[in-house]
């Protein structure tokens, strides 16, 4: 096993059953940046998968896991956490290599990250049952809340370790176990991850890793010994997931793409709302499933707040993601690139007007994308309707209230808008009105572990995050205790 300072390029293996696997057949991670090679992982195969799946039942059939009670799980994830928190800047590193995305909000990030174990291990040892007040005096009734046995989580390249640790903390907390299938594009902060895991004390096969292509995604799909799949990634892939996902029945959750709202009323604070215009879009250069990518903007107030966006846009600083005074990072890949090219020739083409940037940065070239602001845009405009994953905004006008609940309510996706007012009763009134899973009133972007997260419409199914995405890793079951010890007439129900 090879750490990030003793080789020039270095290598992780398959994390399968407790132990890092040799390299059998390398996958080259790219740094954004560079646009080099800079780790290997190994390009893993449908064998893989089965072995892997194998380790996760047995562990949850047989194992130390299988034995232990929720308190000891939960010391597991506290140390985890622990551990997590020793090595925020390390891991922090590795995903800013692989993804591109600023070292400082990946800092920040696995920071917080610690903090999703602690409030499940808090919960974990409190997943309890009910006792039913029962409609037949002789017979007592209970619940438990059993884990849902193998998870598969799927996750895509933007942030691979939060969005990994939404499902895993939880699944964990409930006894469940897992194979992980990173997006090929980020490979390496998931094997990383493992290696805590590991040191954390977490017995062999609770935590599985199987790196490769989609189709290594969809054959953790459709095996057999896989209870739930938690996936994070494109509404296209999934609804395939879903499809493959009913055949067996396996349990799904999904979070999937956005094309987020984020409406500035004309009674908002201008400058603060500019900010969040900015924050919603240009940050994680757009490369977020919560982009508030279409900005609506009341009609007395929309060429001053315009004037005031793109002047900020033009001063956003782009450059290496590591650098502390960079603003905004590269593409995380060349076909990421490619489609936001690609959406920008057609906003043109559909009349949307270029306030400003409109192609890869002059200067730095590469997968870096200026900051792009599209206004006079339709919102029946195809920028205005599907989902891009870049530095693009498109600013729709409104007349009123109802105008802007209507816009915003107009799409597809349903995973989270903002509201910029002064009005506390308009804000909460459109908040409530808004189809979205989450609703920031004078704010963008922010999310807790201790709040449901996930989409309505195609952003998806379940939720992550909060009390409740617990149940979501856990089957319930009735036990029925018969008291009386009498027969029971055997041809009558009940
Ligand atoms: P993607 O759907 O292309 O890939 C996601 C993962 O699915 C990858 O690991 C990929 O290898 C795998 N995969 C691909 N085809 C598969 C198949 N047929 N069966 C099983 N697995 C398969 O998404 P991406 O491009 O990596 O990520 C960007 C997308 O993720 C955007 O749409 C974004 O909105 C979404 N996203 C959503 C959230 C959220 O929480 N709602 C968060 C981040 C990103």
């Amino acid at each position: 096993m090879n750490t990030l300072s003793d080789v020039a390029i270095p290598e992780f293996g398959n994390w399968i059953n407790g132990r890092e696997e040799p390299l059998q057949n390398p996958m080259d991670s790219l740094n954004p940046y560079t646009q080099k090679v800079w780790a290997r992982v190994n390009d893993g195969t449908v064998e893989d998968v089965d072995r892997a799946v194998k380790a996760a039942r047995d562990a949850f059939e047989n194992g130390p896991w299988s034995k232990m009670t929720a308190t000891q799980r939960a010391e597991l994830l506290r140390r985890l956490g622990d551990i997590i928190k020793r090595d925020a800047e390390e891991l922090a590193r590795i995903e800013s290599t692989d993804n591109g995305k600023l070292y400082k909000e990946m800092l920040g990030q696995w920071q917080y990250l610690p903090e999703w174990f602690y409030y499940n291990a808090g919960l974990a040892d409190k997943l309890q049952g009910d006792v039913i007040p029962s409609d037949r005096p002789n017979f007592m009734i209970y619940t438990r809340h059993e884990p849902i046995g193998v998870v598969g989580a799927i996750t895509p390249w933007n942030s691979p370790g939060l969005l990994l640790i939404f499902k895993l903390a939880a699944g964990l907390a409930a006894g469940c176990t897992f194979v992980v299938k990173p997006s090929e594009h980020t490979p390496v902060s998931t094997i990383a991850l493992a290696r805590r895991i590991h040191e954390a004390g977490f017995p062999p096969g609770v935590f599985n890793v199987v790196n490769g292509q989609g189709s290594i995604g969809a054959a953790l799909v459709s095996h057999p010994g896989v209870d739930k799949i938690a996936f994070t990634g494109a509404t296209e892939t999934g609804k395939r997931i879903a499809a493959e996902a009913a055949k067996n029945l396996t349990r799904v959750s999904l979070e999937l793409g956005g094309k987020s709202p984020n409406i500035v009323f004309n009674d908002a604070d201008l400058d603060v709302a500019a900010n969040g215009a900015v924050a919603g879009i240009f940050a994680a250069t757009g490369q977020t499933c919560m982009a508030g990518s279409r900005l609506l903007v009341q009609e007395d107030i929309h060429d001053a707040f315009v004037e005031k966006l793109v002047a900020k846009a033009r001063t956003i600083r782009l450059g290496n993601p590591m650098d502390p005074s960079t603003e905004m990072g590269p593409c995380a890949n060349v076909p990421q690139l490619n489609k936001v090219l690609e959406y920008i020739s057609i906003a043109k083409q559909d009349g949307a007007k270029l306030a400003c940037g409109g192609g890869v940065d002059p200067e730095l070239g590469g997968l870096f994308v200026q900051p792009t602001i599209f206004t006079d845009v339709d919102n029946r405009m195809r920028i205005a309707r599907e989902e891009v994953f870049g530095p693009i905004l498109s600013v729709i006008r409104f007349k009123d209230e109802a105008d802007a609940v209507r816009i915003a309510n107009d799409t597809r996706f349903g995973l989270a808008a903002a509201v910029w007012t002064q009005n506390i009763h308009r804000g909460h009134r459109v908040a409530h009105q808004l189809r979205a899973g989450t609703v920031w009133i004078n704010a963008y972007r922010v999310i807790s572990f201790a709040a449901p997260f996930g989409g309505f419409g195609e952003s998806g199914l379940g939720r992550e995050n909060g009390m409740d995405a617990i149940r979501e890793f856990t089957e319930t079951k009735s036990v029925y205790v018969e008291l009386s010890g009498a027969p029971r007439d055997p041809f009558k129900l009940g």
